[in-house]
């Protein structure tokens, strides 16, 4: 018998496991140079690998070591997201006295202001009756047991929380006595307010008094973007830290018990993306496929950062530079929506507040129904765009539908999951919303035409 060519045993040898493996690297580094998705997909994969490895199923680490590392691994992401904190108020305060009062002179606000309002609105109320129409129907509330959640004392808490919601008190509160105070405070809704105010009063002075404050509005915003360029390029690291943080911390278990609240969460904010697909479809000229291509980034991003307000400078250029939309729509809308258009927040919360009715065997009559989906769509709006605030918020309408506040610690071990969720679905609602604004601009007079220089 012929003696074979190359033996098994010599087949292979190290330097073929070097160049297959140099190979690789080469064709990875060709397929990531330059994208910025590709470098946060990996960063995001790794990130769950590492924390699986790190988390307590594995038992690789002790639980105090693997608190330390996925510590020390989340520190470039907290850096990223401390960055982008750090010029958030500027950047929202000089985007939007731009989109008001840059180039068309006020007349962006009067024919987009109202109607991006009221899209925003409408939008937030279409996804609390998904919320709402879907928890009803799945019941996921009723394959947990309410035993032990300590419903007792927090009702008491609940109604005097009741007793403090001032529904025009908190709206007057709105508009900021003190900006500087509201800005130290961060308070996004008070800021944007506050911006759309200076913003009219700055359209109605002559070109020539409001040139210097634009001028020196338009270099703010310019070293915010530089700011942000900077902080892109910790993105791919910060996903991959923040990932395998949140891996490491979510158990196994929370997700198992509670995969019928988390598969209704997950139902929905997949009706939501479907719908403003075909939003995009039927009212843009933007494809579905072209918008995804131009905004993978940014949902990555938001995913990972869980945050709208992190990932909005991203979204204003991604807005401007890859899906064409005019800056002049682009700042006007991105932060406003950033600060007020949350359908996955709302769809999440509404789904929350029903799941946690069923747990504690509460029935909820049509009028609390009713009553639910009013605050709910006025409570997503109000949700700062911070990392896990949707829950924060959650409590206060589950004070105002009588559910037991407790009910949040039954959640809160998945919500890590869910925010990253609907964060990408949130920002995904102010783009398509940018978008389509941008095709139907409104009545346009023939001066602000010349003026935009579109
Ligand atoms: N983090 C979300 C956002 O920024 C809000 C939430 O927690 O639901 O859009």
């Amino acid at each position: 018998m012929p003696e074979p060519q190359n033996p098994p045993s010599q087949l292979p040898t190290p330097t073929t496991t070097t160049f297959s493996l140099g190979d690789l690297s080469r064709t990875l580094q060709g397929l990531v140079e330059g994208r910025l998705w590709a470098k946060v997909l990996i960063g995001l994969f790794l990130g769950v690998v590492v924390g699986v490895l790190l988390g307590p199923a594995t038992g690789l680490v002790s639980p105090s070591v693997s608190q330390t590392l996925s510590a020390w691994l989340a520190l470039p992401g907290n850096l990223f997201i401390r960055l982008v904190q750090m010029i958030m108020v500027p950047l929202i305060i000089s985007s939007i006295i731009q989109g008001i009062a840059g180039g068309d002179g006020g007349s962006q606000l009067k024919r987009l202001g109202p109607r991006v309002t009221i899209y925003f609105i409408v939008t937030a109320f279409v996804a609390v009756v998904i919320g709402v129409v879907l928890a009803l129907a799945l019941r996921p509330g009723d394959l947990v047991d309410a035993v032990g959640l300590g419903a007792e004392p927090v009702a008491t808490e609940a109604k005097k929380a009741m007793a403090a919601h001032d529904v025009p008190g908190v709206i007057s509160q709105l508009l900021p006595t003190n900006p500087l105070a509201s800005m130290v405070s961060g308070e996004m809704l008070s800021i944007v307010i506050f911006s759309v105010i200076v913003g009219v009063a700055l359209a109605e002075l002559s070109k020539q008094s409001a040139a210097p404050i634009m001028q020196v509005i338009a270099t703010t915003q310019s070293i915010c973007m530089t700011v942000t360029r900077w902080a892109m390029k910790l993105a791919p690291l910060a996903v991959f830290g923040l990932m395998s943080q949140v891996v490491t911390r979510v158990g196994l278990n929370a997700i198992v018990g509670l995969a019928g609240y988390m598969g209704t969460v997950f139902l929905g904010l997949l009706i939501i993306v479907t719908l403003n697909a075909v939003v995009l479809a039927l009212f843009s000229k933007v494809g579905v496929i072209r918008f995804f291509r131009a905004t993978r980034e940014v949902f990555l991003l938001a995913f990972s950062m869980a945050s709208s307000a992190a990932v909005m400078p991203l979204t204003l250029q991604t807005a401007e530079e890859k899906l064409g939309v005019s800056p002049a729509t682009a700042q006007f809308v991105i932060p406003l929506g950033a600060i007020m258009n949350m359908n996955g927040t709302a769809a999440y919360q509404a789904i929350a507040a029903i799941f946690l009715a069923q747990v504690y065997g509460l029935d909820l009559s049509v009028g609390a129904i009713v009553l639910l989906v009013t605050t709910t769509v006025a409570a997503s709006i109000g949700t700062p765009s911070s990392p896990g605030a949707g829950v924060v918020i959650l409590a206060s309408i589950l004070t105002s539908a009588g559910v037991p506040v407790a009910g949040v610690a039954l959640i809160i071990g998945v919500d890590n999951i869910l925010g990253m969720c609907r964060t990408a679905v949130n920002v995904m609602g102010d783009l398509v919303a940018c978008v389509i604004f941008d095709r139907n601009p409104g009545p346009v007079s023939p001066e602000t035409t010349t003026a935009q220089g579109r």
